[in-house]
């Protein structure tokens, strides 16, 4: 039977970093234990979901909670984020949405901090915002971003499911914002358009190809380790591969799609 796997960015990156353990945790569904978890990650992790949610209520309309928010932090972020002057084009807000496009017998899928649908010069327009609590990424990386490829890659293929009837974008009419609450004054926006689509659509295409065929080979074969030890070290699955370490520590992202400060050496390796 055909096994159709829903991809994350969490899953590419996991696959790219490393396909073993890719196969452990989403194929064999070996668990994921947290080996020794960091209070100092935990709570960044925690703030970063508290600005998150701050964010989606200020968007929906919702009363500003902020000056009951216990944490001191996340009221200076969204204080930073009021202050900032980061100007919204007109549109339609969406929240928090989610969008899942079909791909080779599978999914992609990906969650937006924030949509803006609307027109400019007759033209619709997708504007997606980004909220982030860590460490600031220049545009450059961010082109190379698995989270801005994705994101881009979605709402090319799959923006019907947002638009009126009838209506269609095309990737030169998509762009994404990026707002670091370390960097409140300089938002990274990045344009989308046709030939980096093509070659995005490709090469996403490409790596699920990859997976299809590691897939079509059964469950016996190991798929490759990664030759990047580097991955390892903070890896709960080292046993399986004997590239043991003694100081492991895992993160389980995967639980929590949104922007979250990662630990110095994280699991998902171009997050920021
Ligand atoms: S220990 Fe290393 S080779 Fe094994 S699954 Fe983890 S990252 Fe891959």
């Amino acid at each position: 039977m055909h096994q159709s796997i829903t991809f994350s960015r969490f899953k590419l990156n996991t696959f790219l970093a490393c396909q073993r353990r890719f196969q452990l945790r989403y194929l064999k569904k070996t668990p994921w234990p947290i080996v020794s978890a960091d209070p100092q990650w935990e709570e960044l992790m925690a703030q970063g979901r508290l600005f998150h949610q701050l964010m989606e209520r200020h968007f929906l309309g919702l009363p500003d909670e902020t000056e009951s928010s216990p944490d001191a932090v996340v009221h200076h972020w969204f204080r930073l984020f009021r202050q900032s002057g980061l100007r919204l084009p007109a549109g339609r807000l969406l929240p928090e949405t989610n969008l899942t496009v079909p791909i080779a017998g599978h999914y992609l899928t990906g969650r937006f901090d924030l949509l803006v649908l609307g027109t400019e010069k007759g033209q619709p327009f997708i504007h997606v915002f980004d909220w982030k609590t860590g460490r600031a990424q220049a545009a450059s990386e961010l082109r190379q971003d698995w989270q801005t490829r994705l994101y881009f890659a979605l709402l090319a293929e799959g923006s019907a499911a947002l638009l009126e009837k009838g209506s269609s974008i095309r990737p030169e009419q998509i762009r994404m914002t990026y707002w670091y609450v370390s960097d409140p004054g300089r938002p990274r926006t990045l344009q989308y358009d046709l030939s980096w689509h093509t070659e995005n659509w490709s090469e996403i295409g490409a790596i699920i190809a990859q997976i299809q065929t590691g897939l079509d080979a059964g469950d016996d074969p190991v798929w490759p380790l990664t030759p990047d030890w580097s991955q390892c070290r903070y890896c709960p699955y080292q046993s399986y591969c004997d590239r043991r370490d003694s100081d492991t520590t895992a993160d389980d992202t995967d639980d929590f799609e949104e922007d979250v400060p990662q630990p110095a050496a994280a699991m998902e390796p171009t997050r920021p």
